[in-house]
């Protein structure tokens, strides 16, 4: 008795993954994934699939979970801080005279820098995630000014140095954090 030889496999072109109706013999060097020329990419480390050859995120612009904690920490204490200051400085129901929107723009602009420079002393991260978790802590803030300072919903919309006070503390610290 002979062991039966193996059958020879026959040899199924390969196809690229992404276009199914194209032949190829090159594969991605990272996951083995079929690729075309149409859709390889060169690296410095050779040929790779779209999804392997995209630019890996930065570090610096990796925000983990407990990143995101860790400027919580920092940054919801503050918001909260900096609101009861506006809500004493700017309370929602003082007129709209020029003297108020320049407080507002002021008081905007150091609180979005306080707010950055905070939240870069305790992460070295940057990037949209940081600048979100900054936007949001500033909108506590101005929650806590609005409410803090006797305001009612019917004055929210005319509140117009609230909003100034919120888009210019953003502006400051998103152009930091980026
Ligand atoms: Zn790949
Ligand atoms: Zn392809």
């Amino acid at each position: 008795m002979t062991s039966p030889t193996p059958l020879p496999t026959p040899t199924t072109p390969t196809m690229c993954a992404r276009h199914p109706d194209v032949e190829t013999g090159l594969a991605c060097g990272r996951c083995g994934t079929p690729i075309c020329p149409r859709c390889l990419v060169y690296t410095p480390v050779g040929t790779r699939c779209p999804d392997c050859g995209r630019a890996p995120t930065l570090p610096i612009h990796r925000v983990g979970v407990l990143d995101a904690l860790r400027i919580l920490g920092v940054a919801l204490p503050l918001a909260v801080m900096l609101g009861i200051v506006g809500a004493l400085l700017l309370p929602p129901r003082s007129g709209g005279s020029l003297l108020m929107f320049l407080v507002a723009l002021a008081a905007g602009s150091a609180a979005g820098t306080l707010m950055a420079t905070a939240i870069m002393r305790v992460s070295r991260k940057r990037g949209p995630r940081v600048v979100a978790i900054a936007g949001a802590a500033l909108l506590l803030m101005s929650m806590v000014r609005f409410v803090g300072g006797g305001g009612e919903a019917a004055t929210l919309f005319r509140d117009f140095a609230g909003a100034i006070l919120l888009f210019v503390a953003v502006s400051a610290a998103s152009s930091r954090l980026r």
